[in-house]
């Protein structure tokens, strides 16, 4: 059954009138939901109503399976279970402008990254919009909290799942739901180069972020198999129609692994690409890397560059007009990156 959570105001009315039950209950239904009440405590539904819907559509919020509070910083990690009892991971972090959610897009991946936990052993379905909206609400419930950003950098691959995570942008966006700001939403992708063609023609204010982690094909392909279906020039490409359409900066990943991709020359090199494909004489996109020092995931052997290399690295870019910050790290005693909980629950 489909979670009623992917429901918007206007599918929840049809939805009313295909049961027998009168429309106009639709909209308050929705807000209350995103408000974080559940079907089964709203006061002014009746016990028929809840009843004829429950028997068409999935009213569960992700449960909490497993929750982590880290002693350093307050980020909190969920293990979310789905009605199906499949799992997935969001992450709560605390900044200074309010409540952060990585959400997940995706039970497990199929993009096969060599460093990522969250791949290790494939997809095995895309979530719904209403479980990804699910997360927010059922975090929000359970601390007491409105969040009031979103990233989706959690399990999945948020342009692999294309229609259900647009659909998931504009539920949150909803003026009668959680109502967050396209601004306050990024959305991070592996280079799913077709998606964000799509995604620039929807024209939506919200932050992309590409995961690049290496400037050159050789590199990038070795760890991102999806580097050979579109190659480096190709996602640049993308990318600068993204911010022509759009005008929205872009920001990029970069997760320096040692003696991987984390060279003074791949420094310059990536300097040198981002800016002969995204910048001409006239024209200076902002752009901005996020640098990463990788998570070590058990099976991948690879390891964190060191704190001078990471510097060297970001100083190597500043120095070519490219704006370089070091990823501050949340949650470092609770292994906040996403992916790792859900595989050691598999494992049991
Ligand atoms: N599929 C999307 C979003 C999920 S991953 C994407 O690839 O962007 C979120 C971010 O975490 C990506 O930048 C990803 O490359 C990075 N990441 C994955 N595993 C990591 C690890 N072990 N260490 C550091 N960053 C990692």
């Amino acid at each position: 059954m489909k979670n009623i959570y992917s429901y918007t105001p206007e599918e929840l009315e049809a939805l009313m009138i295909e049961i027998g039950e009168p429309k106009y209950r639709a909209s308050q239904i929705f807000s209350q939901l995103h408000k974080g009440i559940l079907l089964s405590e709203m006061t002014n539904v009746g016990k028929k109503t809840k009843e004829k819907l429950c028997g068409v559509v999935d009213a569960a919020l992700p449960s909490i399976k497993r929750k982590l509070v880290s002693q350093i910083d307050g980020t909190v990690k969920y293990l979310f279970e789905l009605s199906d009892k499949n799992c997935i991971e969001s992450v709560v972090m605390k900044y200074e402008h309010g409540y952060t959610i990585c959400v997940s897009s995706q039970v497990g991946c199929r993009m096969g990254c060599k460093f990522c936990a969250s791949t290790l052993a494939g997809r095995v379905r895309d979530l719904e919009a209403g479980e990804m909206i699910g997360q927010v609400l059922a975090a929000n419930r359970d601390l007491g909290i409105r969040i009031s950003n979103i990233v989706m950098m959690g399990i999945g691959e948020p342009l692999d799942n294309f229609d259900n995570s647009v659909k998931f942008l504009r539920l949150a966006n909803h003026e009668s739901g959680v109502n967050i700001g396209y601004r306050h939403i990024s959305l991070s992708t592996c280079g799913v180069v077709s998606g964000i063609y799509k995604l620039a023609e929807l024209d939506l204010p919200i932050t992309l972020s590409i995961s690049l982690h290496a400037p050159d094909d050789e590199t990038r392909s070795e760890i991102m198999p999806v580097n050979r279906r579109w190659g480096v020039s190709e996602l640049l490409c993308a990318c600068r129609d993204y911010y022509k359409k759009t005008g929205r900066r872009l920001s990029f990943e970069y997760t320096l692994i040692s003696g991987k991709n984390d060279s003074r020359a791949l420094a310059e090199k990536l300097a040198q690409v981002l800016n002969s494909s995204l910048r001409t004489k006239t024209e200076t996109m902002p752009i901005h890397v996020n640098l990463i020092p990788v998570n070590e995931v058990g099976e991948t052997g690879f390891k964190p560059a060191d704190k001078r290399g990471i510097k060297d690295f970001a100083a190597t870019l500043e120095m070519r007009g490219i704006r370089a910050t070091v990823r501050r790290k949340l949650g470092s005693d609770i292994n906040a990156s996403c992916g790792q909980l859900r595989r050691e629950d598999a494992e049991g």
